[in-house]
C-alpha cells in the first residue's frame, strides 16, 4: 500500500532522514521506536506532505506522492494524522469537529455526515459528549475525537505522532483501547510510540530509527527480545555503559577500577557490586596473554537492573576458561562465585567474555 525508497530529509547541514526504505502492506501495523531527534516524527510529516522529502520517492498504491501532478488534499485525505497536542477546534462542538471536513472537503451532505460521526463517537465511546466543547473534555477523551475526526474523513491509513506522551498516565489506557479497537478492524496504522508493551502488544512490524534510517525492522518478538543489531539491544535494554581501552602490558588497573566506580556510583549499584565489578575486572585481565588491544566494558542494563562486564581482545581464538583455568584455577573460581553466567564466544576474529555479575 505505501513504499518508501531512498527517502531522505535535510534541514540545511543536518541530515535527519538519511535513506529510509519500507514497503507498508494494507491492515499492517508499524510501531516505530527510537531515541528521540532520530526523525520518527519528521519521518511520518513527509509520508502526510507536511514536510518535503529532499529525496527518495514515497508511493500509495503506485501513486507517486511527490510527483507535481498529483491531487495533494486527497492523499492527504486517505492518510490522517493525530498529534500529540490533540488539535481540535475548540470553538466547534464535537460533533461539528467531526462534520467540517467530510462537509467542505468531501461535499458530503450534513446528514450524511452528522450520521457517521455518531457512529464514530459511539465507536470511541464518546457519543455522548457530542454537543460538549473540547475545553469541556480530559485529554484523553480529546484525543479519542481526534481519532474519531481521522475516520471522520474515510481515512484509509492513520498515522500517529506519540499519541499518548501528552496525556495524564490515567488516560493513556482509553487511548490505547481505542487504537487497538481500530487495529481489530484492519485499519492500516503507523505509530510512534515510547508505550513499548502496546508496541509488542499490537504491532505487526517494528521500525528501530537510528543514524536516519529504519536501523533494524522485524516482528515485535524479534525487536524486543532478541533484536540483531547493538544499538536496537542497548535501546531495548535501556544500556548503559563505558569502555576501558588497555594497549600494553603496563596498563593503569588503579585507573580502570576508578572509573568503573563512578560509572556505579552514577547508577547508584550497591557498593557490593561495585567490588564484585572491580575484583572481576582484575580477575579477567589476570587471565589474558595479549594485551596490545584489549577492551574491557561495563553495561549496565535499567530495565533488569543487571551489570555485565565483557572483554574483548582480538587475535587467535583463545578461551581463558578452558586454558587459564590451569594457570590461575583460583581466579576462575573467584570469578564464577560472584558471576549468575560466565560466557566465552570467538565472533570476528575477536575472544569475547562475557560475565554477568551477581547482584544484592
Ligand atoms: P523524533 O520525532 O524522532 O524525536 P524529529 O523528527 O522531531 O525526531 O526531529 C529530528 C531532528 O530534526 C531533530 O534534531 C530536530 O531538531 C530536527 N528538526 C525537526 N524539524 C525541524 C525543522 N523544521 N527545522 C530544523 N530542524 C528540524
Ligand atoms: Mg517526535
Amino acid at each position: 500500500m505505501i513504499t518508501i525508497k531512498n527517502l531522505s530529509k535535510h534541514y540545511g547541514d543536518l541530515v535527519v532522514l538519511k535513506d529510509i526504505n519500507a514497503e507498508i502492506k494494507k491492515g499492517e501495523i508499524i510501531s516505530i521506536i527510537g531515541p528521540s531527534g532520530t526523525g520518527k516524527s519528521t519521518l511520518l510529516r513527509c509520508l502526510n506532505l507536511l514536510e518535503t522529502p529532499t529525496g527518495g520517492s514515497i508511493s500509495i498504491d503506485d501513486m507517486p506522492l511527490l510527483d507535481k501532478k498529483t491531487d495533494v488534499p486527497k492523499i492527504r485525505q486517505r492518510m490522517g494524522m493525530v498529534f500529540q497536542s490533540f488539535n481540535l477546534y475548540s470553538h466547534l462542538t464535537i460533533l461539528e469537529n467531526l462534520t467540517i471536513g467530510p462537509v467542505k472537503l468531501l461535499g458530503k451532505s450534513r446528514a450524511e455526515a452528522n450520521k457517521k460521526a455518531i457512529g464514530l463517537l459511539k465507536l470511541v465511546g464518546l457519543a455522548e459528549k457530542a454537543y460538549n466543547f473540547p475545553d469541556e473534555l480530559s485529554g484523553g477523551q480529546k484525543q479519542r475525537v481526534a481519532i474519531a475526526r481521522c475516520m471522520a474523513m474515510d481515512t484509509e491509513i492513520i498515522l500517529f505522532d506519540e499519541p499518548t506522551s501528552a496525556l495524564d498516565p490515567t488516560m493513556v489506557s482509553e487511548v490505547l483501547a481505542v487504537i487497538r479497537r481500530l487495529a481489530r478492524e484492519g485499519m492500516t496504522m503507523l505509530i510512534v510510540t515510547h508505550e513499548m508493551d502496546f508496541a509488542r502488544n499490537i504491532s505487526s512490524r517494528v521500525f528501530y530509527m537510528d543514524e536516519g534510517v529504519i536501523y533494524e525492522e522485524g516482528p515485535p518478538e524479534q525487536i524486543f527480545e532478541n533484536p540483531l543489531r547493538e544499538k536496537t539491544r542497548a535501546f531495548i535494554h535501556r544500556i548503559r555503559s563505558m569502555s576501558y581501552h588497555i594497549t600494553s602490558q603496563n596498563y593503569d588497573l588503579y585507573g580502570l577500577q576508578g572509573e568503573m566506580e563512578v560509572f556505579c556510583e552514577k547508577h547508584m549499584l550497591s557498593k557490593k557490586i561495585t567490588g564484585y565489578a572491580s575484583m572481576i575486572a582484575e580477575e579477567v585481565l589476570c587471565l589474558q596473554k595479549d594485551f596490545s588491544d584489549l577492551t574491557l566494558s561495563l553495561s549496565f542494563f535499567e530495565k533488569d537492573g543487571n551489570l555485565e562486564l565483557s572483554c574483548e581482545n582480538p587475535g587467535p581464538s583463545f578461551n581463558p576458561l578452558d586454558e587459564g583455568a590451569l594457570e590461575d584455577e583460583i581466579g576462575l573460581k573467584l570469578i564464577r562465585a560472584r558471576c549468575n553466567s560466565v560466557d566465552y564466544q570467538y565472533e570476528n576474529g575477536k575472544n569475547i567474555l562475557r560475565l554477568k555479575i551477581k547482584g544484592d
